[in-house]
C-alpha cells in the first residue's frame, strides 16, 4: 500500500516474479502504474503505508535508490532524466565501477549492445538523453539495461516513443535478457504490441490501485478488443 501526499494510490497490491519471468501490468491511466514502479525503485514523495517488498530476500525498502540497484533493480523510466554533460558511457562506466562489476571494455560492450538494438554510436558520446527524441531516450534505456545486467527489470511504459521497427528490436533484446540471463521483467504497457517479442508469462490488470484481473497473453488480446470498462 502506498499514499502520495495523504492520497492512497496502492491499495493493496501482491505480486511475485520469479527470474526469468514476464509480467504485463496495463491498466487506465491513473491506475498506480507508475505509482508501483517508482515505489519499487525509491523515488522520494511516497509513503508506503503497509506491506513489504524483497528481492531475493533483501528488504527494498530499507535501501536507498542506488543500492537498490546494486541488489539487481533496474527501472526503466516511462520519462528518462535528461543529464546534460554527462554522456552514457560515463553514466555507465560510473555505475558500473560503484556496482562492484568493473568497467572494464565497457565502450566495447556499449557498442555491441548499441548494434543489437540498431542505437547509433554517436549517442554515446551525446550528452545523456538532452535533445533525445522520445524513441531515442527508451532505446537509451533499453542499452543501459542491457549493460547493466540487472536481475530484476521494471519497464514503464518502454514502448511509448518508439517506433515499431524500435519497439521490435527493443523488446527483443528484453525477451533475449529474460533467455540469458534469467531477467524477471515488470512490463508495464497500454499496448499489445509490446508483448509480440517481449512473450509474457501472465499480464495484470491494474485498475484503482489493486490488480483486479491476472490472466495469460490471451489478456492482453481481450483487453485490446474491448478495453477497461468490462
Ligand atoms: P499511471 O502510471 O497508472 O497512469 P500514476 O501511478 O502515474 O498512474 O498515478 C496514479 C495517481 O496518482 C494519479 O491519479 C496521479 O495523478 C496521482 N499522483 C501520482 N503522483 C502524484 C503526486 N506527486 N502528487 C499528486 N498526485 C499524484
Ligand atoms: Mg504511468
Amino acid at each position: 500500500c502506498a499514499s502520495v501526499r495523504d492520497k492512497p494510490i496502492l491499495r493493496g497490491l501482491d505480486l511475485t516474479v520469479r527470474s526469468g519471468e514476464v509480467h504485463a501490468i496495463m491498466g487506465p491511466n491513473g491506475a498506480g502504474k507508475s505509482t508501483l514502479s517508482h515505489v519499487l525503485m525509491g523515488k522520494a514523495g511516497y509513503e508506503i503505508t503497509a506491506g513489504s517488498v524483497t528481492l531475493d530476500g533483501v528488504d527494498l525498502l530499507a535501501l536507498a535508490p542506488h543500492e537498490r540497484a546494486h541488489a539487481g533493480l533496474f527501472l526503466a523510466m516511462q520519462y528518462p532524466t535528461e543529464v546534460p554533460g554527462v554522456s552514457i558511457e560515463e553514466l555507465l562506466t560510473e555505475a558500473l565501477v560503484a556496482s562492484g562489476k568493473g568497467a572494464t571494455g565497457v565502450r566495447s560492450r556499449l557498442e555491441v549492445e548499441a548494434a543489437r538494438i540498431e542505437f547509433d554510436t554517436r549517442f554515446l558520446d551525446r550528452a545523456l538523453n538532452v535533445d533525445f527524441s522520445g524513441g531515442e531516450k527508451k532505446r537509451n534505456e533499453t542499452l543501459q539495461l542491457a549493460v547493466l545486467a540487472p536481475k530484476f527489470a521494471i519497464l514503464d511504459e518502454l514502448d511509448s516513443g518508439l517506433d515499431v521497427d524500435a519497439l521490435r528490436l527493443c523488446s527483443r533484446r528484453v525477451e533475449a535478457a529474460t533467455q540469458e540471463t534469467g531477467l524477471g521483467v515488470i512490463a508495464i504497457t497500454h499496448y499489445k504490441r509490446l508483448l509480440d517479442e517481449l512473450r509474457p508469462d501472465y499480464v495484470h490488470v491494474l485498475a484503482k490501485g489493486v490488480i483486479q484481473a491476472t490472466g495469460g497473453p490471451e489478456l492482453a488480446e481481450e483487453l485490446e478488443r474491448t478495453g477497461y470498462a468490462q
